[in-house]
């Protein structure tokens, strides 16, 4: 594999000893042409804060999609996706992102098809009632809710939405805080508590149709240009079936995609910051300040040089990380420090375009605001920086 995409330079970097598979070149190359021709003239047409297409632009952008076989890209096989590796994931998070909206809506949304993967260990009913239609193209989304007002980060402590058992329903009390894609989603998971408090064997994992009496949601205002919502539950009776896995499994469910669903969430933060970059040298080749071209001003060339470097670096850790995930190899410090470095180092970069465009960099006219405002939001999502720090020394010291 190698850095076998320089488009900044206009220079194809010698080959090293590592090249993507020649399939997912192939792919990258299918994922560029439609963000070039079906998403960006798409967007154009798009306020600057939009949160996705209305279902009228929505529905032939996904055909569009489905017929060049993006879709389902996460999902198995043998569950009807296209069951893209780890390493063909990130090749297309990292293309998909490169649009304004690309931080939350990859590619505004036509890649759909995926449900949330914990729906893989759910039973073939509720497999083929809920995600099967989404696969095969029914429109509509998902959320998943863990996070709730006691912590984020440490779920097994902080959970504390109660499930009871009785007889063949669950009752849900309580609240779940932070759940993206509550809007326009007709169900979702939700980990709760029906064991003891602070025990890892305690959590389960049930599926909820939004519209059940007794759930209630409010959006929460934040940064990004989309809200996460509240999910407020009272009294709510969902069928036993609905139960994902077994009673008590559900962090572990939970656990089980986490490793590999960090280093696809890395991805798209080095798209973007690899798009912020190129805005930033056309600006710098063309603008001139007191005579001079910023291009040729030292200050600016190390800003741009340092941000290819923190981009190249992030590039290779996602790659290494997916192509180690992609061996069975165990990936979690890799995966650690990929998701890390590859969201820090792309805020930076995303920093520093906007410090090279000026007054623009900070406006409307340009994606590069909103990408900073989507990127400090995931120094927080799926473990935060901070948590990402932990697994890696405890990986390293025991
Ligand atoms: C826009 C947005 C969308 C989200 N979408 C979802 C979603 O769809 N589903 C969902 O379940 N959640 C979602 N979240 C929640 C997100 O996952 C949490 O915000 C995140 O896990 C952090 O949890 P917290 O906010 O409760 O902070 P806390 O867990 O309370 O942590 C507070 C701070 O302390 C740091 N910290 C915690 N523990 C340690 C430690 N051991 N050492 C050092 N520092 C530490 C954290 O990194 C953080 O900076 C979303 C959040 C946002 C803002």
């Amino acid at each position: 594999m190698t850095i076998d995409d320089a488009p900044r330079t206009g220079q194809e970097p010698p080959l090293g000893a590592w090249r993507l598979p020649d399939e997912l070149v192939e792919l990258r190359d299918t994922v560029r042409r439609f963000m070039r021709n079906e998403v960006a003239p798409l967007e154009e047409e798009l306020p600057h804060d939009a949160t996705g297409l209305d279902a009228g632009r929505l529905a032939p952008l996904q055909e569009k999609a489905r017929r060049m076989g993006l879709w389902a890209l996460r999902t198995p096989a043998e569950f009807g996706g296209a069951g893209l590796g780890v390493l063909g994931q990130v090749v297309v998070a990292e293309e998909a992102a490169k649009c304004r909206m690309g931080a939350y809506f990859p590619a505004l949304g036509a890649f759909g098809g995926d449900p949330p993967s914990v729906l893989f260990q759910a039973s073939p009913e509720l497999f083929d009632r809920y995600a099967r239609p989404m696969i095969e193209g029914a429109p509509g989304k998902a959320f998943t809710a863990i996070s709730e007002s006691t912590g984020g980060s440490d779920p097994v402590r902080a959970i504390r939405c109660r499930a009871e058992r009785h007889g063949d329903n669950y009752v849900i009390n309580g609240e779940k805080m932070w759940t993206s894609h509550v809007t326009g989603a007709d169900w979702g998971v939700v980990y709760v508590r029906t064991g003891r408090q602070g025990d890892r064997d305690g959590i389960s994992c049930l599926l909820v149709e939004t519209g059940t009496p007794g759930l209630t949601t409010r959006p929460i205002g934040v940064l990004t240009s989309f809200s996460p919502h509240v999910l407020h539950f009272e009294d709510v009776r969902v069928p036993a079936a609905n139960l994902i896995g077994a009673e008590g499994q559900g962090f572990e469910l939970a656990s089980d995609f986490l490793v590999a669903s960090r280093i696809v969430y890395g991805a798209g933060p080095v798209g973007i910051a690899d798009a912020a970059l190129r805005i930033a040298i056309d600006w710098a080749r063309e603008r001139e300040t007191f005579g001079v071209r910023l291009k040729d001003r030292q200050a600016v060339q190390w800003m741009i040089a340092d941000s290819e470097i923190e981009l190249r670096a992030a590039r290779l850790l996602i790659y290494q990380a997916a192509w180690n995930a992609d061996l069975g190899r165990a990936v979690r410090t890799d995966a650690a420090i990929a998701k890390l470095h590859a969201t820090e180092a792309a805020f930076r970069v995303v920093d520093r375009c906007m410090q090279i465009l000026g007054g623009l960099g900070v406006s409307q006219e340009l994606p590069l605001e909103r990408w900073f405002r989507d990127l400090r939001v995931k120094r927080l999502g799926e473990g935060a920086t901070d948590i990402q720090r932990m697994v890696i020394a405890r990986d390293l010291l025991g």
